[in-house]
């Protein structure tokens, strides 16, 4: 393994550079380390290094490797996105609210990934509670694209996103509530799956809006995303909602080509606010599918249009529920000298949170306060089952649904000021959380030097056939082998 290429191996090659003794564990993490101290001063991608933990995690990783009792991700590092709980490590989900926050405990994925002798390099940057389409919103830093380090990175997994595309970590975790895995996937140029809600554990993953979180990986090749998954997916006693389904092997089948396979096109996302050259990459896409053997038909959502408004009013409401929690009494930012409760209350609310939170915090209390209620929550539901409904119907006549995962490739840092032109990055992303059905962005070209992303969607538990129809795609195409240019 060539040292000068190292950051940009996959963690199927790191892994078997690891295993036939070519590099070792120390010597891989030492790598990144490295380079996280000469890079992320200028792309922000980190909230917290963890040089100390990761060290640790080489060496038991090391021994496991040295007996023979070693996975494929057994000493590869990795990074966490800064709302997944690390016991010990501050977690912090790019607020002021948990600057100090260092949880007792750690999420369930962190600890698969630990099982899997995974090797901590640190916390990602995020927006706040991860509400954000750009990282801007962290309360701390925001993060960079390393294509262009004047633009964004995407979000709310910038920092994930930015690390993986940027040679600063191997691959990361996400969480995707609206499309933050995807979009910063689509707009760093590399692949993020959000997978079927429940199929990964959220417990120790601080909620936003708990009916449609969910935690999956970015990655720079889809087989890495399998790996991945095969360590994070499975039910969990600790998260209620977790599919009691046994865990498979994602990379089984992977590599069976899409002959055979049913592709719909959904001409509603390719509609109005769509770049031109985004929806020519996407159909010229869909036509090296075909051309690969899939067979491409015309399906048409048109509910999907609806998905966005229903996402701003189910997001928020329960955002306002969820963060209710952050009184200054049992976590994190609490104002001191305040006279009263009440005052306590609203000083430590008003300090500790962003104007985005807040934003959300107020409009989701809106549409569930009474007299409002039936007007926006519960029609927004009603409509959620439309959506779902729509989407069955669908998969009943096709295996896999391709679309642009964002309406345009990553803007300058703040270029976009009007928080509704920011929601509407997620148009094409958030019908899947609306839906619960897994998607993936991978890349599919470049517009003047930035990456595009091309989003697949399948059915619920369809990862398998996402991940097969990707993988196909990334062999026949040269993207994944293109990186920033540092
Ligand atoms: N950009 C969307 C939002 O701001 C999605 C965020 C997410 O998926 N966490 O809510």
């Amino acid at each position: 393994m060539a040292d000068q290429h190292i950051h940009y191996q996959s963690v199927r090659q790191m892994s078997d550079a690891l295993h036939a003794n070519e590099i070792s564990a120390a010597e891989l993490a030492d790598a990144h380390f490295k380079r996280i101290a000469d890079l992320d001063g200028r792309v922000g991608s980190y909230l917290a290094v963890t040089p100390d933990l990761g060290h640790e995690q080489a060496a038991s990783a090391q021994s496991a490797i040295d007996s023979g009792n070693a996975g494929p991700l057994t000493g590869v590092p990795m990074q966490l996105k800064d709302n997944m709980a690390t016991r010990g490590v501050t977690t912090t989900c790019a607020s002021l609210m948990l600057e100090h926050f260092v949880p007792p405990y750690d999420a369930t994925v962190t600890s698969a990934l630990a099982n899997a002798g995974a090797v901590l390099l640190g916390k990602g940057n995020m927006d706040e509670f991860a509400m954000g389409s750009s990282t801007e919103t962290s309360a701390y830093k925001p993060t960079r694209n390393p294509w262009d380090l004047d633009r964004v990175p995407g979000g709310s997994s910038g920092g994930p996103a930015a690390s993986v595309a940027g040679g600063l970590a191997p691959y990361s975790l996400g969480s995707d509530t609206g499309g933050s895995i995807r979009q910063p996937a689509s707009f760093c140029g590399i692949v993020g799956l959000k997978p079927t809600y429940g199929l990964v554990s959220r417990y120790g993953l601080i909620a936003f809006a708990s009916s449609l979180d969910q935690i999956g990986p970015l990655t720079r090749t889809v087989e890495d995303a399998a790996l991945v998954m095969n360590a994070i997916a499975g039910p969990d006693v600790n998260d209620s909602t977790s599919i009691s389904r046994p865990a498979i092997d994602y990379t089984i089948g992977l590599k069976d080509g899409v002959k055979g396979l049913r592709i719909g096109v959904v001409p509603e996302y390719f509609g109005e606010g769509i770049d031109p050259e985004v929806a020519r990459l996407t159909r010229e896409a869909i036509k090296q599918l075909e051309e690969l053997g899939a067979e491409v038909s015309e399906v048409s959502l048109p509910n999907s249009k609806a998905a966005l408004a229903v996402y701003y009013v189910l997001s928020p409401s329960e955002c306002s529920a969820n963060l209710a929690r952050y009184d200054g009494v049992k976590y994190g930012f609490s104002t001191p000298d305040a006279p009263n409760m009440m005052a306590a209350l609203e000083a430590t609310r008003d300090g500790g949170f962003g104007i985005e939170v807040k934003r959300r915090i107020m409009m989701g209390t809106y549409a569930l306060s009474s007299g409002y209620y039936d007007a926006y929550y519960k029609k927004a539901q009603q409509v959620r089952t439309l959506i779902r409904r729509e989407f069955d119907a669908a998969f009943e006549k096709v295996d896999v649904l391709i679309t642009p995962t964002t309406p345009t490739t990553a803007f300058k840092l703040g270029e976009i000021q009007d928080p509704v032109v920011m929601h509407a990055n997620d148009v094409c992303t958030v019908p899947a959380n609306i839906a619960g059905i897994p998607g993936i962005s991978i890349p599919c070209g470049t517009i003047d030097g930035l990456p595009v992303g091309l989003q697949l969607l399948g059915a619920h538990l369809s990862e398998a056939t996402l991940l097969r129809a990707a993988y196909a795609y990334e062999q026949a195409t040269p993207w994944h082998t293109q990186h920033p240019a540092n």
